[in-house]
Parts: structure tokens; sequence; C-alpha cells
């Protein structure tokens, strides 16, 4: 069932109703059928999300535009909000609620110079990079509808104007509580607060303390940031308004995954400094959540703040330890594991391999007990690797159970997505739904995970995007 979302309940400094003007032609091209049925919607409520896109029926939604700030690139913009997108609605399934979001759907009082569109183009990176992140286990917004049009948007060229149907626990940003302290306004931040509270049952726990909810935030926060280490997974526009308050993965613009491994890596051409870069990513996330931690300060001390940043660093560290002891299938703990997963990093960027092979090419060095490699420098490190595996005494199938399931066999490429969008632009959805069908299991060996495993060629390599969308 959709219900009237209940942000609208506080009001005009929130929100601000909008009606969509959607793009011409709307054809409903996919629609996410796992997803609806986990976020508690029936056939009927998405024929009644598809009439209301592509017949304008149902009158009973309404959509309305969310007002946020942000930090972007480390600046603060004091106005941002929902510039494209609106918010039609809520679903339930248990005791969870998920948001409807509209992206792409016309101009909101929040647009400034835009245009209220999304391209094809990115909205099926947006719909690919999401979905591929709910496969690889990784707290995501996912889509759960994707339609085309036949309107052309102005951008550095002509580009097809498209739209999706975006779903996550909460659209609440870290900036959405910017927005409020910057502006002074101490009474309606407090009534995020408590709608917070009010609303999310992962927060019941919390008490009503603030102190518990801030360091829940940054608690997983901090682990969506480990996990995105871990599969290599580079965001490229880590602003404060692209981080919601379940450090669910959001905002899929110029993102990308390792391919052959370079910590430095900067998947966002627009960012030129490299703030944003793959080895970068760790302290970003402590960066957002100390600008979340300010907009708290009305409620919290400043050793209060300190405190949870701090514990920030040790979920983190933490986290990320365990990711890589089990992407090299170890359960034990040595006191020279992080140098011996440093020392594999290290070959991995000095020789430029896939990371997302190389690491899932360790089960092949377990199954054998020997090495595997004809480089010295690997064979080396693969001696000490099996000799590490030594101590650790759990079964031989134990430790090739976890490697495997801690190392896809994929993990989607830009050079991929080009060709998908190319095929798209011409009607073409098949290779996109292939492409959704291998990332239903990304950790299984089987003929769509098999075709997507084939390398780029040399010029297809490492593609990095622009913010333009
Ligand atoms: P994003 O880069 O998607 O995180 O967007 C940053 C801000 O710009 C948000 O306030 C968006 O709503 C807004 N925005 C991005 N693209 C457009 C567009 N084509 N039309 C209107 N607003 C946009
Ligand atoms: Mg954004």
């Amino acid at each position: 069932m959709i219900s009237t979302h209940k942000y609208l309940n506080l009001g005009d400094k929130f929100t601000s109703l909008v009606n969509p003007n959607f793009p011409e032609n709307l054809t409903l091209e996919l629609i996410n059928t796992d997803l609806a049925s986990q976020i508690g919607l029936n056939n009927d409520d998405l024929k009644n999300i598809q009439d209301f896109c592509c017949k304008e029926k149902n009158k009973d939604l309404k959509p309305f535009a969310s007002a946020y700030a942000g930090h972007q690139f480390g600046q603060y913009v004091n106005q941002l909000g929902d510039g494209r997108g609106l918010l039609i609605g809520q679903s339930f399934a248990k005791d969870k609620v998920f948001d409807l979001f509209l992206k792409g759907s016309g101009i909101t009082p929040f647009s400034r110079f835009g245009d209220g569109r999304a391209i094809l183009k990115s909205s099926i990176r947006e719909y690919i990079g999401a979905e591929a992140m709910h496969g690889l286990r990784i707290p995501t917004s996912r889509s759960l509808m994707f339609f085309s049009s036949s309107e052309k948007v102005q951008r550095d060229q002509f580009e097809t104007a498209a739209m999706i149907i975006r779903t996550s626990k909460s659209h609440i940003r870290f900036g959405n509580f910017e927005y409020f302290y910057y502006k002074n306004d101490s009474e309606n931040l407090k009534k995020l607060i408590d709608y917070c509270f009010d609303t999310y049952s992962e927060f019941t726990e919390c008490d009503g303390s603030i102190k518990k909810l801030f360091s829940k935030i940054v608690d997983s926060t901090a682990s969506m940031i480990a996990s995105w280490q871990a599969l290599g997974f580079c965001h490229g526009v880590m602003n404060t308004d692209n981080f919601n308050i379940f450090g669910e993965t959001f905002d899929y613009g110029p993102f990308a995954f390792l391919e052959d491994y370079n910590p430095n890596f900067i998947c966002n051409l627009s960012d030129t400094s490299g703030r944003y870069s793959y080895a970068n990513q760790p302290y970003i996330g402590l960066w957002n959540c100390s600008a979340l931690g300010q907009a708290f300060s009305n409620f919290l001390s400043q050793s209060e703040i300190e405190d949870i940043l701090k514990y920030y660093e040790k979920i983190f560290s933490k986290k990320l330890l365990i990711n890589f002891k089990n992407k090299l299938g170890l359960t034990s703990s040595e006191e020279g594991d992080p140098n011996l997963i440093q020392a594999f990093l290290d070959i991995l960027h000095k020789k430029n391999l896939d990371f997302t092979k190389s690491f899932r090419d360790l089960e092949n060095v377990i199954k054998k007990e020997s090495p595997t490699s004809k480089d010295e420098e690997l064979r080396q490190w693969q001696i000490s690797f099996l000799k590490r595996h030594d101590k650790d005494s759990i079964s031989l199938n134990k430790k090739i159970r976890i490697i495997s399931s801690s190392n896809p066999i994929i993990t989607p490429k830009n050079f991929q997505i080009d060709k998908v969008n190319m095929q798209a632009e011409e009607g073409d959805f098949s290779t996109m739904e292939k492409m959704l069908d291998a990332y239903k299991d990304p950790f299984i060996k089987n003929d769509l995970t098999s075709e997507f495993s084939l390398p780029p060629k040399n010029d297809e390599k490492n593609k990095r995007l622009s913010c333009a969308s």
C-alpha cells in the first residue's frame, strides 16, 4: 500500500507540494518486482504508480519536494533541495517504512537553473549501480521502475530524458539537518530529529537520545564505507546531501568500481583535487559525520560529538579489517594480518592488476594449496598467504566458502554500462536486463557472471565520468 508521506506533516519549512511535469511519452521499460514485494507493494500499487506517471491518473498521491542544504566538495551551500525529484509516498513492510521518489519529474522550487530532468544515461547508471550494490550486499537506495521518454534535453549535447522511481529507507540526508542548523532554526531542527525517532523503528532503541541517534548514524556510515572499500566502490560525489541517515549508498552519479587497483583512483572527472578518490573515502566519511555533528551541536556538547567521531574511526577500522580478512578467507587473528593484506594490495597496484578478479582468484590458490602465479613477487606473497592459512584451523571447504562469498566474480564496469546505454538509446534494454540478472548473485559462477567478467579492451579500462547529468 502507498500512503501519503508523513514528512509532509512537518509543514512548509520542510516541503513544497509540486505537480510533476513528466517527460514526454513516458514508457515503463523496467519494473523491479523483487524490490516491490520486499517493500510491501502489490500489483495494484505498481499499476497505480504506472498510471500516475504515464496517464497522470491517481490524484490521491501528494508529491512534494524537500528542502535541504549540504557541503558540496567541502563548501557549504545553504539551499539545495529536491531540484528534479519528488517524494510521492511511503510503503510499509513489517515494521519498516520505505520512500518512493520520482527522479526526473520536472522543476520544483529548488531547481535553481536546472531543468528538472534526469537523462537516460544517468538513470540507467543509477538503476544498474544500485541493483549491483544490492546484489553485492551493500545497503543502498534502489530503483523500482525505469521509464524512457522521447523528450530531448540540453546538456553538453542533446540527451534523451528518462525517469526512475527510487526507493530507500529514507531520503533524509545529513544536509536536511544542516539546512536548519545554519538557518539558526533550532526549533525545526528538533522537529526533524523527533520525526526520525517517531518514524523509524531502527531508532526506537535510541530512547529519544540525540547522542544515540548521532552515534547510530555514524556507525552505519562507517560500516557502509568499510564495505565500499572492500568492494572497490568509488562514489565520486560524497557531498553531505548525498549521505542519508541509514548509511545507504545514495545518489549514483559518476561512480565506478575499481578495475586496475589504484588507491589514488578518482572516478569523477569533475573532482580535480581528488577529494573523493578511493583512498580518501574513509576520511570523507568521517568529515561528513563531523559536519553532521556540527548540525547537532545545539543539542550535544563538543566532547560528546568528538567521542562519537572517534567511534567512527574504531568502527571503520574494525569493519575494514574484518572485510579484508574475509576476502582472504581468514577467521583467526594474527598480528601480521594487516601487513599481509597491504602487501597484496601493493602488488596489485604495482602490477596494475584487476582488484575484483585478483581477490576472487585466491579461491584457486587456496583450493590447490600451492602458489598459482608465474609472477615471482605474487608467488612469494601466495606462499606467505598459504603459510598464514596453516595457522587457521577451519576446514579447507569453509575457507573456500568464505573467499567465494566475500569476493564477487563481477562488479559493474563503466565500459559495460556504456554499452548498455548505447543500446538503450536505440530502445533496446536487453543487455541492461541481462546485467541486472547477473547482479542477482554476483558471487556465483554461472553463464551471466562469466559473460560480465570478461576483461575490457585496453581503451575501455578504468573509465571515469564527470558530474554532468
Ligand atoms: P546531485 O548532483 O544529483 O546530487 O544534485 C545536486 C543538486 O542539484 C540537488 O539539489 C539536485 O536536485 C539539483 N539538480 C541536479 N540536476 C538538476 C536538474 N537537471 N534540474 C534541477 N535540479 C537539479
Ligand atoms: Mg544528490
